[in-house]
Protein backbone atom coordinates (compact mmCIF):
# COMPACT_ATOMS: atom_id res chain seq x y z
CA UNK A 1 0.00 0.00 0.00
CA UNK A 2 1.02 3.69 -0.99
CA UNK A 3 -0.46 5.02 1.77
CA UNK A 4 -1.51 2.27 4.68
CA UNK A 5 -4.15 2.48 6.83
CA UNK A 6 -1.92 2.79 10.02
CA UNK A 7 1.84 2.99 10.39
CA UNK A 8 2.69 2.58 13.90
CA UNK A 9 6.63 1.88 13.44
CA UNK A 10 6.23 4.87 11.09
CA UNK A 11 4.34 6.88 13.76
CA UNK A 12 7.04 5.68 16.72
CA UNK A 13 10.47 5.66 14.91
CA UNK A 14 10.74 9.75 16.04
CA UNK A 15 10.39 8.58 19.98
CA UNK A 16 11.64 5.38 19.46
CA UNK A 17 15.26 5.94 21.77
CA UNK A 18 13.48 7.97 24.17
CA UNK A 19 11.32 5.09 24.51
CA UNK A 20 13.80 1.86 24.68
CA UNK A 21 15.59 4.43 27.37
CA UNK A 22 12.72 4.08 29.60
CA UNK A 23 11.84 0.58 28.93
CA UNK A 24 15.16 -0.15 29.64
CA UNK A 25 14.95 2.07 33.44
CA UNK A 26 12.24 -0.05 34.45
CA UNK A 27 13.85 -3.33 33.71
CA UNK A 28 17.06 -2.37 35.76
CA UNK A 29 15.05 -0.80 38.48
CA UNK A 30 13.56 -4.21 39.05
CA UNK A 31 10.10 -3.11 39.70
CA UNK A 32 8.10 -4.03 37.63
CA UNK A 33 4.14 -3.31 38.96
CA UNK A 34 2.93 -0.89 41.14
CA UNK A 35 6.07 1.51 40.87
CA UNK A 36 7.34 4.99 40.51
CA UNK A 37 6.33 4.87 36.57
CA UNK A 38 3.15 3.96 37.65
CA UNK A 39 2.55 7.07 40.01
CA UNK A 40 4.22 9.43 37.87
CA UNK A 41 1.99 8.55 35.15
CA UNK A 42 -1.24 9.22 37.28
CA UNK A 43 -0.15 12.00 38.77
CA UNK A 44 0.63 13.22 34.88
CA UNK A 45 -3.09 12.07 33.76
CA UNK A 46 -4.03 14.17 36.86
CA UNK A 47 -2.28 17.03 35.81
CA UNK A 48 -4.18 16.67 32.30
CA UNK A 49 -7.10 16.50 33.48
CA UNK A 50 -8.17 19.10 36.33
CA UNK A 51 -6.48 17.52 38.97
CA UNK A 52 -8.96 14.80 39.37
CA UNK A 53 -7.69 11.55 40.70
CA UNK A 54 -6.25 8.93 38.35
CA UNK A 55 -6.25 4.97 38.86
CA UNK A 56 -3.64 3.38 36.33
CA UNK A 57 -5.34 0.39 34.93
CA UNK A 58 -5.21 -3.15 32.50
CA UNK A 59 -6.36 -1.69 29.43
CA UNK A 60 -9.74 0.42 29.05
CA UNK A 61 -12.08 -2.09 28.89
CA UNK A 62 -11.32 -2.87 32.52
CA UNK A 63 -11.12 0.91 32.97
CA UNK A 64 -14.61 0.96 32.22
CA UNK A 65 -15.96 -2.46 34.16
CA UNK A 66 -13.77 -0.60 37.41
CA UNK A 67 -15.41 2.53 37.25
CA UNK A 68 -19.22 0.50 37.03
CA UNK A 69 -18.27 -1.98 39.87
CA UNK A 70 -16.59 0.95 41.72
CA UNK A 71 -19.55 2.46 41.76
CA UNK A 72 -21.97 -0.71 42.63
CA UNK A 73 -19.46 -1.55 45.43
CA UNK A 74 -19.84 2.18 46.79
CA UNK A 75 -23.64 1.70 47.12
CA UNK A 76 -24.62 4.05 44.34
CA UNK A 77 -25.37 1.74 41.29
CA UNK A 78 -27.29 -1.60 41.86
CA UNK A 79 -27.95 -4.52 39.48
CA UNK A 80 -30.65 -3.68 37.15
CA UNK A 81 -29.86 0.03 36.96
CA UNK A 82 -29.84 1.19 33.40
CA UNK A 83 -27.55 3.27 31.80
CA UNK A 84 -28.15 5.18 28.61
CA UNK A 85 -25.12 4.69 25.91
CA UNK A 86 -24.79 5.24 22.12
CA UNK A 87 -25.88 2.56 20.24
CA UNK A 88 -23.17 3.20 17.64
CA UNK A 89 -20.33 2.61 20.15
CA UNK A 90 -17.63 0.26 19.96
CA UNK A 91 -18.82 -3.01 21.89
CA UNK A 92 -16.48 -2.62 25.04
CA UNK A 93 -18.62 0.46 26.11
CA UNK A 94 -21.78 -2.08 25.99
CA UNK A 95 -19.81 -5.31 27.67
CA UNK A 96 -18.62 -3.07 30.57
CA UNK A 97 -21.95 -2.38 31.52
CA UNK A 98 -23.34 -5.98 30.88
CA UNK A 99 -20.13 -7.63 32.72
CA UNK A 100 -21.49 -5.51 36.12
CA UNK A 101 -25.09 -7.02 35.95
CA UNK A 102 -26.25 -3.23 34.30
CA UNK A 103 -28.62 -2.83 31.42
CA UNK A 104 -27.80 -0.85 28.46
CA UNK A 105 -30.76 1.66 26.92
CA UNK A 106 -29.14 1.96 23.28
CA UNK A 107 -29.85 5.08 21.65
CA UNK A 108 -29.23 6.92 18.88
CA UNK A 109 -26.12 9.10 17.99
CA UNK A 110 -26.84 12.50 16.56
CA UNK A 111 -25.66 13.11 12.74
CA UNK A 112 -22.99 16.11 13.47
CA UNK A 113 -20.93 14.58 16.43
CA UNK A 114 -21.76 11.04 15.54
CA UNK A 115 -22.70 10.74 19.29
CA UNK A 116 -25.06 10.86 22.35
CA UNK A 117 -27.22 13.65 21.67
CA UNK A 118 -29.26 15.10 25.02
CA UNK A 119 -32.45 14.96 22.81
CA UNK A 120 -32.13 10.86 22.21
CA UNK A 121 -30.71 10.43 26.22
CA UNK A 122 -33.55 12.67 27.35
CA UNK A 123 -35.89 10.48 25.61
CA UNK A 124 -34.60 7.20 27.13
CA UNK A 125 -34.68 8.12 30.64
CA UNK A 126 -36.72 5.66 32.44
CA UNK A 127 -37.57 5.36 35.90
CA UNK A 128 -34.60 2.86 36.42
CA UNK A 129 -31.97 5.36 34.46
CA UNK A 130 -29.16 6.00 37.11
CA UNK A 131 -26.06 6.88 34.99
CA UNK A 132 -25.66 7.88 30.60
CA UNK A 133 -22.43 6.71 29.47
CA UNK A 134 -21.13 9.32 27.29
CA UNK A 135 -18.80 7.84 24.55
CA UNK A 136 -16.49 10.51 22.61
CA UNK A 137 -15.56 8.49 19.48
CA UNK A 138 -13.37 9.16 17.19
CA UNK A 139 -11.84 12.05 18.52
CA UNK A 140 -14.99 14.38 18.76
CA UNK A 141 -16.27 14.64 22.19
CA UNK A 142 -19.85 14.43 22.67
CA UNK A 143 -21.95 17.56 23.86
CA UNK A 144 -21.26 17.32 27.21
CA UNK A 145 -22.53 20.98 27.71
CA UNK A 146 -26.09 19.55 26.67
CA UNK A 147 -26.06 16.13 27.96
CA UNK A 148 -25.13 17.19 31.34
CA UNK A 149 -28.26 19.47 31.69
CA UNK A 150 -30.71 16.02 31.04
CA UNK A 151 -28.26 14.17 33.95
CA UNK A 152 -28.53 16.68 36.29
CA UNK A 153 -32.66 17.13 35.47
CA UNK A 154 -32.72 13.50 36.09
CA UNK A 155 -30.05 13.36 39.12
CA UNK A 156 -28.21 10.82 36.84
CA UNK A 157 -23.89 10.22 36.59
CA UNK A 158 -22.48 10.78 33.60
CA UNK A 159 -19.69 7.67 32.76
CA UNK A 160 -17.67 9.05 30.18
CA UNK A 161 -15.88 6.68 27.73
CA UNK A 162 -13.13 8.71 27.06
CA UNK A 163 -10.74 5.34 25.08
CA UNK A 164 -10.76 7.61 22.19
CA UNK A 165 -10.46 11.14 22.59
CA UNK A 166 -7.78 12.09 24.60
CA UNK A 167 -6.56 15.27 24.68
CA UNK A 168 -10.40 16.61 23.23
CA UNK A 169 -12.30 19.04 24.79
CA UNK A 170 -15.64 21.36 24.61
CA UNK A 171 -15.85 25.11 25.60
CA UNK A 172 -11.93 24.54 26.93
CA UNK A 173 -13.16 21.47 29.10
CA UNK A 174 -11.21 18.31 28.68
CA UNK A 175 -12.77 15.08 27.96
CA UNK A 176 -11.90 12.81 31.18
CA UNK A 177 -13.08 15.79 33.33
CA UNK A 178 -16.29 16.04 31.83
CA UNK A 179 -18.16 13.91 33.73
CA UNK A 180 -18.20 11.80 36.98
CA UNK A 181 -16.06 9.53 35.71
CA UNK A 182 -14.15 8.60 32.95
CA UNK A 183 -11.98 5.18 31.25
CA UNK A 184 -8.90 5.55 29.39
CA UNK A 185 -7.61 2.95 26.74
CA UNK A 186 -3.79 3.10 25.74
CA UNK A 187 -4.25 0.23 23.14
CA UNK A 188 -1.94 0.72 20.52
CA UNK A 189 -3.85 2.71 17.61
CA UNK A 190 -5.34 4.63 20.59
CA UNK A 191 -4.02 8.46 20.18
CA UNK A 192 -1.84 7.41 23.14
CA UNK A 193 -1.07 4.28 22.72
CA UNK A 194 1.30 1.69 24.75
CA UNK A 195 3.12 -1.47 23.39
CA UNK A 196 0.64 -3.60 24.32
CA UNK A 197 -2.52 -3.27 26.85
CA UNK A 198 -3.13 -0.60 29.33
CA UNK A 199 -5.82 2.07 30.37
CA UNK A 200 -6.99 4.44 33.04
CA UNK A 201 -9.44 5.90 35.18
CA UNK A 202 -10.32 9.85 35.96
CA UNK A 203 -12.54 10.61 38.77
CA UNK A 204 -12.88 13.99 40.96
CA UNK A 205 -14.53 11.25 43.62
CA UNK A 206 -12.20 10.08 46.09
CA UNK A 207 -14.26 6.90 47.47
CA UNK A 208 -14.79 6.18 43.76
CA UNK A 209 -11.05 6.19 43.23
CA UNK A 210 -10.43 4.16 46.60
CA UNK A 211 -13.04 1.59 45.96
CA UNK A 212 -11.31 1.11 42.28
CA UNK A 213 -7.62 1.16 43.83
CA UNK A 214 -8.64 -2.03 45.81
CA UNK A 215 -10.94 -3.81 43.31
CA UNK A 216 -7.53 -3.33 40.82
CA UNK A 217 -5.93 -5.30 43.06
CA UNK A 218 -7.73 -7.99 44.44
CA UNK A 219 -10.59 -6.38 46.57
CA UNK A 220 -7.77 -5.26 49.16
CA UNK A 221 -7.42 -2.03 50.58
CA UNK A 222 -4.36 -2.57 52.45
CA UNK A 223 -1.90 -6.01 52.37
CA UNK A 224 -3.90 -9.21 52.74
CA UNK A 225 -6.82 -7.53 53.46
CA UNK A 226 -9.81 -8.00 51.13
CA UNK A 227 -12.70 -5.56 51.29
CA UNK A 228 -14.26 -6.54 47.74
CA UNK A 229 -13.83 -9.50 45.65
CA UNK A 230 -11.48 -8.18 43.50
CA UNK A 231 -9.82 -8.27 40.25
CA UNK A 232 -6.13 -8.53 39.35
CA UNK A 233 -6.24 -5.06 36.70
CA UNK A 234 -2.87 -3.29 37.27
CA UNK A 235 -1.24 -1.71 34.70
CA UNK A 236 3.06 -2.70 34.20
CA UNK A 237 5.88 -0.46 34.92
CA UNK A 238 7.01 -0.91 31.55
CA UNK A 239 3.98 0.36 29.98
CA UNK A 240 3.69 3.19 32.37
CA UNK A 241 7.43 4.12 31.74
CA UNK A 242 6.74 4.14 27.98
CA UNK A 243 3.52 5.84 28.20
CA UNK A 244 5.21 8.97 29.85
CA UNK A 245 7.16 9.36 26.82
CA UNK A 246 3.96 9.49 24.74
CA UNK A 247 2.19 11.48 26.70
CA UNK A 248 4.63 14.11 26.74
CA UNK A 249 4.24 14.10 23.10
CA UNK A 250 0.51 14.63 22.51
CA UNK A 251 0.35 18.30 21.37
CA UNK A 252 2.75 17.33 18.35
CA UNK A 253 0.40 13.92 17.85
CA UNK A 254 -2.69 15.92 17.57
CA UNK A 255 -1.11 18.83 15.59
CA UNK A 256 -0.35 16.03 12.69
CA UNK A 257 -4.24 14.89 13.29
CA UNK A 258 -5.40 18.04 12.90
CA UNK A 259 -3.23 19.38 9.85
CA UNK A 260 -4.20 15.84 8.42
CA UNK A 261 -7.92 16.43 9.07
CA UNK A 262 -7.87 20.19 7.78
CA UNK A 263 -6.07 18.82 4.36
CA UNK A 264 -8.77 16.19 3.73
CA UNK A 265 -11.53 19.00 4.88
CA UNK A 266 -10.10 21.40 2.78
CA UNK A 267 -9.46 19.14 -0.26
CA UNK A 268 -12.15 16.49 -0.56
CA UNK A 269 -15.03 17.43 -3.17
CA UNK A 270 -17.12 14.81 -4.26
CA UNK A 271 -21.11 14.75 -3.57
CA UNK A 272 -21.11 11.17 -3.05
CA UNK A 273 -18.41 11.43 0.08
CA UNK A 274 -19.59 12.95 3.61
CA UNK A 275 -16.43 14.34 5.67
CA UNK A 276 -16.90 14.15 9.06
CA UNK A 277 -18.07 17.70 10.48
CA UNK A 278 -15.61 20.06 11.90
CA UNK A 279 -17.45 21.49 15.41
CA UNK A 280 -16.00 25.14 16.12
CA UNK A 281 -17.01 24.70 19.99
CA UNK A 282 -14.42 21.43 20.31
CA UNK A 283 -11.25 20.64 20.09
CA UNK A 284 -11.32 17.37 17.85
CA UNK A 285 -8.44 14.58 17.65
CA UNK A 286 -9.42 13.10 14.96
CA UNK A 287 -8.70 8.98 16.14
CA UNK A 288 -10.07 8.23 12.96
CA UNK A 289 -11.22 10.52 10.20
CA UNK A 290 -14.58 8.93 9.17
CA UNK A 291 -16.21 9.80 5.76
CA UNK A 292 -19.71 8.43 5.08
CA UNK A 293 -20.48 7.35 1.48
CA UNK A 294 -23.51 4.96 0.59
CA UNK A 295 -21.61 3.08 -1.77
CA UNK A 296 -18.80 2.27 1.28
CA UNK A 297 -17.77 -0.94 0.20
CA UNK A 298 -17.40 0.14 -3.56
CA UNK A 299 -15.32 2.92 -2.50
CA UNK A 300 -13.50 1.01 -0.20
CA UNK A 301 -12.48 -1.39 -3.49
CA UNK A 302 -11.70 1.69 -5.09
CA UNK A 303 -9.03 3.25 -2.78
CA UNK A 304 -7.54 -0.35 -2.18
CA UNK A 305 -7.06 -0.29 -5.74
CA UNK A 306 -5.44 3.16 -5.61
CA UNK A 307 -3.00 1.93 -2.84
CA UNK A 308 -5.17 3.64 0.24
CA UNK A 309 -5.64 1.48 2.81
CA UNK A 310 -8.86 1.94 4.95
CA UNK A 311 -10.77 0.48 7.85
CA UNK A 312 -14.21 0.52 9.04
CA UNK A 313 -15.36 1.40 12.83
CA UNK A 314 -17.49 -0.16 13.40
CA UNK A 315 -18.74 -2.72 10.25
CA UNK A 316 -21.55 -3.91 13.15
CA UNK A 317 -23.13 -2.72 16.38
CA UNK A 318 -23.50 -4.48 19.66
CA UNK A 319 -26.99 -4.61 19.31
CA UNK A 320 -26.76 -6.72 15.82
CA UNK A 321 -23.63 -9.08 17.50
CA UNK A 322 -24.32 -12.42 18.11
CA UNK A 323 -23.85 -11.90 22.03
CA UNK A 324 -26.53 -9.57 22.16
CA UNK A 325 -29.42 -11.14 20.06
CA UNK A 326 -31.90 -10.68 22.71
CA UNK A 327 -30.48 -7.46 24.22
CA UNK A 328 -34.03 -5.29 24.07
CA UNK A 329 -33.84 -1.89 22.10
CA UNK A 330 -36.10 0.33 19.92
CA UNK A 331 -35.31 0.62 16.05
CA UNK A 332 -31.79 1.94 15.45
CA UNK A 333 -31.78 3.14 11.69
CA UNK A 334 -29.62 6.09 12.14
CA UNK A 335 -26.78 3.65 14.12
CA UNK A 336 -27.41 0.84 11.35
CA UNK A 337 -26.87 3.46 8.13
CA UNK A 338 -23.66 4.67 10.25
CA UNK A 339 -22.53 1.50 10.15
CA UNK A 340 -23.31 0.57 6.53
CA UNK A 341 -21.48 3.89 5.32
CA UNK A 342 -18.60 5.01 7.47
CA UNK A 343 -15.31 4.53 6.13
CA UNK A 344 -12.30 4.86 8.14
CA UNK A 345 -9.67 7.22 6.13
CA UNK A 346 -5.68 6.73 7.05
CA UNK A 347 -5.33 9.91 9.47
CA UNK A 348 -2.66 8.81 12.39
CA UNK A 349 0.59 8.19 10.01
CA UNK A 350 -0.17 10.35 7.10
CA UNK A 351 1.73 13.78 6.76
CA UNK A 352 -0.71 17.28 5.46
CA UNK A 353 0.02 16.02 1.83
CA UNK A 354 -0.33 12.39 1.96
CA UNK A 355 -4.17 13.82 3.14
CA UNK A 356 -4.65 15.89 0.06
CA UNK A 357 -3.13 13.05 -1.93
CA UNK A 358 -5.84 10.87 -1.26
CA UNK A 359 -8.81 13.42 -1.09
CA UNK A 360 -7.66 13.60 -4.56
CA UNK A 361 -8.11 9.61 -5.50
CA UNK A 362 -11.74 10.28 -3.84
CA UNK A 363 -12.26 13.14 -5.84
CA UNK A 364 -12.05 10.82 -8.86
CA UNK A 365 -14.65 8.15 -7.32
CA UNK A 366 -17.39 8.30 -9.64
C1 LIG B 1 -10.67 0.77 22.56
C2 LIG B 1 -11.96 1.10 23.19
C3 LIG B 1 -12.33 0.55 24.42
C4 LIG B 1 -11.57 -0.57 25.09
O1 LIG B 1 -10.26 -0.30 25.32
P1 LIG B 1 -9.20 -1.54 25.43
O2 LIG B 1 -7.99 -0.90 25.98
O3 LIG B 1 -9.03 -2.07 24.06
O4 LIG B 1 -9.80 -2.53 26.36
C5 LIG B 1 -13.50 0.98 25.00
N1 LIG B 1 -14.29 1.90 24.39
C6 LIG B 1 -13.98 2.43 23.21
C7 LIG B 1 -14.87 3.47 22.61
C8 LIG B 1 -12.81 2.05 22.56
O5 LIG B 1 -12.51 2.57 21.37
Amino acid sequence: MKYPFLDLRRLHAPLMEAEKQACARVIESGRYLHGPETAALESEMSRMHASRECVAVSNGLDALRLILRGYIATGRLSPGDEIIVSANTYIASVLAITDAGLTPALVEPEEQTMNLSAETAERAVSGRTRAIMEVHLYGTPARHSAIREVAARHGLLIIEDNAQSIGASEHGIPTGAMGDAAAFSFYPTKNIGAVGDAGAVVTADRELAAAIRALANYGSDRRYHNIYQGFNCRMDEIQAALLRVRLGHLEEDRARRQAAAAAYAQTLDNPLVVPPATIDTMTQVWHQYVVRCSRRDELRAYLAGQGVGTDIHYAVPPHLQPCYATLPHGPLPVTERMADEALSLPIASVTERQAREIAGIINNFK
